[in-house]
């Protein structure tokens, strides 16, 4: 098992059919969010297994650690050279391509679901990360029973971007962030000064201001995030997300090499 290797999910390509949960026998996905794929146990998952990835019809998956030149086959049949290794089923995922869709289409039918996600640097100090995880708990909780009442299962993740690696996969631009479905509700990046990820890397380090109705904060409202989550819900379907290649921010890079640099000056969460 490889804590260096499991599978990273696209949201914004992800169909929510559920067929990489269904698919993997190993506990990685956790299967109260389904259909919606959310990583749980990402230390369970078989180092350089394709298994989940090569049945997904969007081309939604990824790995952390990939260093073989395997692409996303959008559930093509995939070569019996290439076997998923996991011992989950390749044959089985490829009779499901064969008919078109994923072996489990049939888990997302009805399935109408919010999938809310915070990424964050630093939730041991960082004022800003926990203030807005504090904010977003709260927000959730009061939106979640309005949105079952519409119809919708709500799948609220927090994935800490502990790594430069891990940054990258999400295509992280800026801490904190907040994505609906897979899109940031903010519109634009803006960032400041933050103290407590500068001392945490032991450099010089912006993270994310939320500017709503003419003011900025370091910390959003409730109202402000309300209403992003609600308008990326309810709101116009957004544009198609082009795949340019992501590069990680230069603010990013120095607190990554930072963090690793520092020797436990974060009050445990340098990350060595
Ligand atoms: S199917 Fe294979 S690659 Fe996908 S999560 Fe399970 S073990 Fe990992
Ligand atoms: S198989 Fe692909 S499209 Fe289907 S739920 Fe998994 S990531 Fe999303």
């Amino acid at each position: 098992m490889a804590k260096t290797w499991y599978p990273v999910i696209d949201y914004v390509l992800c169909a929510e059919c559920g067929s990489c949960v269904t698919k993997c026998s190993h506990g990685v996905y956790s299967k109260v969010k389904a259909p919606v794929p959310v990583v749980e146990k990402p230390e369970a998952c078989v180092d350089h297994c394709h298994g989940c990835g090569n049945i997904c019809p969007s081309g939604a998956i990824t790995y952390l650690g990939e260093d073989t030149a395997w692409t996303p086959p959008h559930g093509k049949p995939v070569m019996p050279e290439a076997p998923c290794g996991c011992g989950c089923g390749t044959a089985s995922a490829s009779a499901a391509a064969s008919t078109g869709g994923c072996a489990c289409e049939s888990a997302a039918a009805g399935t109408k679901t919010v999938a809310i996600d915070y990424l964050y640097l630093d939730l041991t100090s960082c004022e800003r990360c926990i203030g807005t995880d504090q904010v977003l708990d709260e927000v959730v909780a009061a939106i979640t029973p309005a949105l079952k009442l519409a119809g919708y299962q709500v799948a609220y993740q927090k994935t800490e971007m502990a790594t430069a690696d891990i940054a990258l996969q999400h295509r992280f631009q800026s801490s904190p962030t907040i994505r609906v479905n897979g899109r940031d509700i903010a519109t634009a990046v803006a960032e400041n000064h933050c103290g407590c990820c500068s001392a945490i890397s032991n450099s010089d380090v912006d993270c994310r201001v939320f500017e709503y109705e003419g003011a900025t904060y370091e910390v959003p409202p409730k109202q402000m995030l309300a209403e992003g989550i609600l308008r990326a819900v309810f709101g116009s379907p957004a544009d198609a997300q082009e795949q340019e290649r992501f590069q990680l921010p230069d603010n990013l890079i120095s607190f990554f090499n930072g963090k690793t640099q520092q020797k436990c000056a974060c009050g445990g969460n340098c990350g060595e």
